[in-house]
Formats: C-alpha cells, sequence, structure tokens
C-alpha cells in the first residue's frame, strides 16, 4: 500500500484471512525503490502483492513496481489522475503513460486500457509481461489488478495485444489498428507489424478526418473466470461486505462484458449524431442480435453498449430506425445528413430478441447504483450522474427506482461507500 494514513495496510492486516506480512510505506517519490531496497537487503523473495495507491499519477512508481512483484504475482494500480487519462491535454497524458487519449464517450475504459498498456510496456523491460485480471472504474478513478509474468519468449506477444484507435472527428466510428500480428509457417511463428492502415483517409460513413489515439490494451481487461468466482464469493459472505450492492452490481456488469471488444459505443451519442430520437437499449440491442452479432453493456458507462457488429451494420440499424422515425432536415454536410443519405444494405428486424436483457436486469440486480450524495466527489462530469432524461434508455421504472432511492439516500446516513477492493477475501 502507498497510503498516507495506512488504513488500507490495517485493513489488509486484519481482515484478510491467510496474508503473512503487510508492509505500509508513506506516500512519497522513492517508497516504492525503498521497498524493492528492502526485499533485497532482507534476502526475501518479491512481494506476491503489490497494491500502488497513490495520490494522482502512478506513472513514476510503475518501474519499480513491475520489478518487486513475484512471478505470478499480482499488482494492483490506481490512478486518480482521470483528467490526465481522458485527455483534455493529451500531451501531459503522452508524457506520463506514452499513450494519446481520445475524447469519446468511452475514455473511461480507454483510460483503464492505457494504464494497462502502460504497466505492460514496464514490465517487458524486465522480460515481463501482465495478464489483467480485473479493471474497474468507478467514481474518480481507475483500478487494475494484474499478474506478473517472467517469459522473454511470452512477451514477443505483446504487440498482438496493443493497438491504436482510430475516431472519426465527424461520426461515432472508431477502428483498432494493431501494432503487431503474427504469421504462422508450419510449427514456427513469425512476429510482423500490423498491417496499416485499417482506414481510409476518410471516414466511408461521414466522410471525416479520424483522429489516431492510443497505443492502448486492447486485449481482454479481466478474466472473466476469476471475476465470476469472486462474484460468487461476495455473494456467498454478503454479510461481510458494507458496500454489497455496490460490489455485486459492478461485477455482475463486468462479467457479462464482452470481452474480445475494446471500446464501446453510446446509444445517446449515435443517436445525436443522426438527431433523431432514440430506440430503448433493448430494441436497439435486439436489433444487433437479430443481425447476427452479439452486444454487452460496460461497467465504467450505464448508457455503453459494446458489439462486435461493424459501424456498418450499426449505422444500417440506425438508419432503419430513422424511417420509421423520421428526423427533421438537415444541412446536406452534417455527419448525420451523409449518413442517412445512404440506403441501409442491412433491414434491420427490432423485434424483441431473448438475449437483448442483460442477466442482471433479467435477474433485477441493480448494475448501476446512484452516487450516495448529490454532487458527489471532486469533479463530477455533467451528465454522468443518471437522470429521467435517460428513461428512454433504461427504463421508466429502473430510473424512477435510481431517483427515490438517491432522494432517500440524502437523508440517510452518508455513508461513504468503500473502495471495492477495500473489503475483505481478496483472492
Ligand atoms: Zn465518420
Amino acid at each position: 500500500a502507498l497510503s498516507a494514513s495506512g488504513l488500507r495496510a490495517l485493513r489488509y492486516a486484519r481482515e484478510v484471512e491467510g496474508i503473512g506480512q503487510v508492509v505500509a510505506l508513506d506516500n512519497d517519490k522513492g517508497a516504492v525503490e525503498a521497498c524493492q531496497r528492502n526485499i533485497k537487503f532482507n534476502g526475501s523473495v518479491a512481494c506476491s502483492k503489490v497494491d500502488l495507491d497513490p495520490y494522482g499519477s502512478p506513472s513514476v512508481f510503475l518501474d519499480s513496481a513491475v520489478q518487486s512483484v513475484v512471478d505470478g504475482g499480482m499488482l494492483m494500480c490506481t490512478a486518480t489522475d482521470m483528467a490526465v487519462l481522458c485527455g483534455g491535454n493529451g500531451e501531459v497524458c503522452y508524457s506520463k503513460y506514452g499513450s494519446y487519449p481520445l475524447r469519446g464517450k468511452y475514455c473511461h475504459e480507454m483510460a483503464l486500457r492505457i494504464l494497462l498498456a502502460c504497466i505492460e510496456s514496464h514490465a517487458n523491460r524486465y522480460k515481463r509481461y501482465i495478464v489483467p485480471v480485473l479493471s474497474v472504474q468507478m467514481d474518480f478513478y481507475v483500478r487494475v489488478f494484474v499478474r506478473i509474468y517472467t517469459s522473454a519468449s511470452a512477451m514477443k506477444n505483446t504487440p498482438l495485444k496493443l493497438s491504436y484507435v482510430y475516431q472519426c472527428t465527424g461520426c461515432d466510428a472508431f477502428h483498432l489498428q494493431p501494432i503487431g500480428r503474427t504469421v504462422s509457417k508450419n510449427t514456427s511463428v513469425r512476429y510482423l507489424p500490423g498491417f496499416a492502415p485499417v482506414v481510409p483517409q476518410e471516414c466511408s460513413h461521414c466522410q471525416k478526418k479520424f483522429n489516431m489515439g492510443g497505443p492502448i490494451w486492447s486485449a481482454p481487461i479481466h478474466d472473466q473466470e476469476w471475476v465470476t468466482n469472486i462474484l460468487s464469493d461476495v455473494k456467498s459472505m454478503k454479510d461481510r461486505y458494507p458496500a454489497y450492492d455496490r460490489i455485486s452490481a459492478v461485477l455482475t456488469t463486468i462479467s457479462e462484458e464482452l470481452p474480445d471488444v475494446p471500446l464501446f459505443l453510446s446509444l445517446h451519442n449515435l443517436c445525436a449524431t443522426l438527431k433523431c430520437t432514440s430506440p430503448s437499449a433493448v430494441i436497439f440491442r435486439s436489433a444487433v442480435i437479430n443481425a447476427g452479432y452479439r452486444i454487452s453493456g460496460t461497467h465504467v458507462n450505464p448508457l455503453g453498449l459494446k458489439s462486435d457488429a461493424p459501424m456498418e451494420v450499426i449505422w444500417d440499424i440506425m438508419r432503419c430506425w430513422v424511417k420509421n422515425h423520421p428526423v427533421k432536415a438537415q444541412p446536406a454536410d452534417q455527419p448525420g445528413s451523409v449518413i442517412l443519405a445512404k440506403e441501409p444494405v442491412l433491414q434491420a428486424n427490432f423485434a424483441r430478441a431473448v438475449a437483448s436483457l442483460s442477466k442482471a436486469q433479467a435477474k433485477k440486480v441493480a448494475r448501476f447504483l446512484p452516487n450516495p450524495e448529490r454532487h458527489w466527489g471532486p469533479k463530477l462530469r455533467a451528465g454522468r450522474q443518471i437522470t429521467s432524461k435517460h428513461i428512454s434508455l433504461l427504463g421508466e421504472e429502473k430510473v424512477n427506482g435510481c431517483l427515490s432511492h438517491q432522494d432517500s439516500e440524502l437523508d440517510a446516513k452518508r455513508q461513504k461507500i468503500e473502495k471495492l477492493e477495500d473489503a475483505p477475501a481478496e483472492s
């Protein structure tokens, strides 16, 4: 722990069963280096778990932290500098993390993936690589749990797990540009640079140019099996978790995220681009499933949707929606007008698909809980809170439930929701 108060270290020691020794460090720059020196000096092996939880950016600690974990051990890392990672000033993020952020709706997931790419690059310098176990964006921070392994040969796969991101400046389309690829010949594997570019100069949907961000970690950010196991552990010890509702809500949503689809679209933004009314999330999900593709939610944004459907299919679905829900004429050079000028190739089927509800919705588990207090925390972004205008997306019952819940919470004891990992029984 890198904690000024040492509170978390105390909690680890008191509450986590089977824990050996907890080393708490002061919140100063050389803390991790000091830890490492001590470890070497005492002749003991490196830590099986290192929890890096500085105030602000962890970037200056990463080089030491990736060396301090035993082979197969866990590095937990928090970053609270969301303004940097979600980038109004992309160059600051680049200097700290070696990646350019983009300001899409998915920026909080991109923040997680920039942090993971950064940890990986530090690990690679010591012939090590990471395997993400759980990556969470909550409130005003991101937190990742990664295992670190040592293997010079496995490290060659790193370029396959990293991608640049092309974000269209006119519409919602984004595309991933993998850094590396492999070619298998007989029994040998050759590592080559990725084929490029994956996009033309101008967006094929709206004719605008692209911004390029990244590189980001584009491999899975969770170990879904681990998440499922933790979720059932948490459920079986419900009483021991003061923040049970919050933890189970986040883990349930994470367990349903499509693991192989980086970033996501916002149905809200798709409709804003076309200036049309929004289909309900269930109707939109159904159309994607009926077209033969997968779709899921994301824990970082209640309105976000992950799908492996190509952007052409997404726009065709929206074109079909607009045919039945016409929009007012817009200037012809607007991205929305350019998109709608094309006839859909696919005939969207909006009939409700069985799989369109998430498992959590089907089981009526709250997937997103409102903040404990209104205007909670340091920098609540406008639009992050669920409001009545989201009724069309989430359903009236759900939103009303959230809003009234929020009001009653205001009067209730102002109990601070603890960070997910502050709860006991981490594996
Ligand atoms: Zn576009």
